[in-house]
């Protein structure tokens, strides 16, 4: 049985003395880990949670995210991650969706928990993984429910085949779709990352971002566990905190969307902290601008860009380190079980630089959405994934990636993407952040609209932000309105919200 479930049974009888967790101080032996997952899927089991039961969690991130995902994968049951930034009605559709039976919460969920306890009464138990800080006062404490359940090993019912969690994506271009992924799609996606990212059995991995989201459960959390390293846990992403982490806690590597990175280089800690143990930042979720991979290859921390997906596990493509400095930008070539292509509409591949669609096959490819058998099929063709990113392959068959066709503007019969603009904005100073958006423009169709987070002292304006533009980008990238704003709207993790600006400045443009 190689399900996630057996994975910290194996190491019990392997290596139970290495560091498996640590969070808040507190460091938990590979032992201490199994113990603590036996508990807490006889406590799920006595709850009255059998093969194929859906198995909610929302929280900040915490031992307990691992403790519930590898205790479903005893049971046979489906772990699923909910996104704790979400609004209570979100919440609702996602538990609803998924069909929930139990739901285990953070201490900040209280108040969550009491709003939905009538909403979804599919819901038998509410459990509360600490105090909450307000409300859910109803919930069961989880310290409890383990204290009183018995650790012993279980006959572990699940094939390869079966589902393990399901994953909403980010929801950055709509409603949240919930993929389905097997306990083969989990073990598939370890190794790729582990091989990709070049772990070994000593790699401390730092979980910052959130455990709810596909890359930081699986970007080097699980692929840590699954080699026998240890996960080094943070609950919340803070630039100098994690930073703090990384230097006392000798981190050799971390997935980060590339937002967390900006802010970790703008933190003063970056410049002081000792990062001579961080070996590999695994950078991906989002295209990644050159000046952010400058400023950390500039640092001595090799960043491999990688590219991947919710649908995926998400591990698609990982950028070799030995490449970081010489094929800078790009995603890289496919993990070592996965394969990839780029495909014009008609299916035939492209040549090279040509710009297609992605599309992605392997062990790591989700069985399909939960629950949505239409949408599965418009994605699915063949076995292969069509993952509505664009993309091209250079000479060398190293992937780089646009953007999404969905965030792609034409202006007058030309292909902008909006990421080689972001990232041209960025290298200019006293720029923060940068979307860019097309707007409607009766002469040429569309035509992109910059939206500029500006330093408060930055001296710039809209006239000298587009001169400054066109001295790098051809004449019709160079978007023609420029305007500064507060701030930008983000997913939780990390990504901007470009439908929500749509909506907000493409009526004011007509
Ligand atoms: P939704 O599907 O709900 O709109 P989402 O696509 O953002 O949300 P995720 O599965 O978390 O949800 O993100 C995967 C997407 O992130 C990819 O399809 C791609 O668009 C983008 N992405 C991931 N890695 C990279 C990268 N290295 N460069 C550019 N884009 C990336
Ligand atoms: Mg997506």
């Amino acid at each position: 049985n190689a399900g996630l479930g057996s994975w910290p049974e194996r190491r019990l009888t392997i290596s139970p003395h290495r560091d498996a967790l640590w969070f808040e101080g507190k460091t938990t032996s590979y032992a201490g880990f199994a113990e603590r997952v036996r508990r807490t899927a006889s406590a799920l089991a006595g709850l009255g949670v059998v093969p194929g039961d859906r198995v909610a969690w929302v929280s900040g991130n915490h031992p307990s995210a691992l403790e519930t995902l590898y205790a479903c994968g005893q049971l046979g049951a489906i772990w699923v991650p909910v996104n704790g930034r979400l609004t209570a009605p979100e919440a609702e559709y996602v538990l609803t969706d998924a069909g929930a039976s139990i739901v285990v919460h953070g201490r900040d969920h209280g108040e969550l928990a009491d709003a939905l306890r009538d909403k979804v009464p599919a819901v038998r138990a509410w459990v509360a993984v600490e105090p909450p800080t307000v409300g859910g006062t109803e919930s069961l404490l989880y310290e409890h429910l383990l204290a009183e359940a018995a650790p012993e090993p279980r006959d572990l019912p699940v094939t390869l085949d079966d589902p393990c969690l399901i994953m909403y994506t980010s929801g950055t271009t709509g409603k949240p779709k919930g993929a389905v992924l097997t306990h083969g799609n989990m073990t598939w996606n370890a190794v790729n990352q582990f091989l990709g990212l070049d772990f070994g059995q000593e790699e401390r991995t730092l979980a910052l971002a959130p455990l709810f989201h596909i890359g930081g459960l699986n970007g080097t959390v699980n692929p840590t566990l699954l080699r026998g390293g240890c996960a080094v846990l943070v609950r919340r992403f803070d630039p100098g905190e994690a930073l703090r982490v990384i230097e006392e806690q000798r981190v050799n590597s971390l997935f980060a969307v590339a937002t967390m990175l900006d802010e970790m280089a703008r933190d003063p800690g970056f410049r002081t902290r000792d990062l001579s143990a961080l070996r590999a930042v695994c950078a991906a979720g989002a295209p990644v601008p050159l000046p952010t991979l400058r400023t950390w290859l500039d640092r001595g921390v090799t960043m491999q860009q990688a590219y991947g997906m919710t649908e995926a596990a998400p591990g698609c493509t990982v950028l070799d380190s030995a490449d970081a400095e010489r094929k800078a930008g790009s995603a890289g070539k496919p993990l070592f079980f996965t394969d990839v292509r780029v495909v014009r509409p008609d299916g035939t591949d492209v040549d090279v630089d040509e710009v297609g669609e992605v599309i992605v096959r392997g062990p790591n490819v989700m069985a399909g959405y939960w629950n949505d058998a239409e949408r599965t099929a418009t994605v699915m063709i063949d076995g292969w994934y069509h993952t509505g990113d664009a993309g091209s392959l250079d000479d060398e068959g190293y992937l780089y990636i646009r953007d999404r066709y969905k965030d792609m503007i034409i202006s007058g019969g030309e292909n902008v993407y909006p990421a080689e603009v972001e990232s041209a904005l960025l290298e200019l100073p006293g720029v923060l952040e940068a979307a860019v958006i097309g707007v409607p423009d009766e002469k040429w169709g569309e035509v992109g609209l910059a939206l500029v987070v500006a330093e408060s002292d930055a001296d710039l304006d809209a006239d000298g932000v587009r001169a400054r533009l066109r001295e790098k980008l051809a004449g019709f990238k160079v978007p023609q309105h420029v305007e500064f704003v507060p701030g930008l709207p983000k997913t939780a993790t990390g990504k901007i919200r470009k439908p929500e600006l749509r909506a907000r400045y493409q009526e004011d443009k007509r």
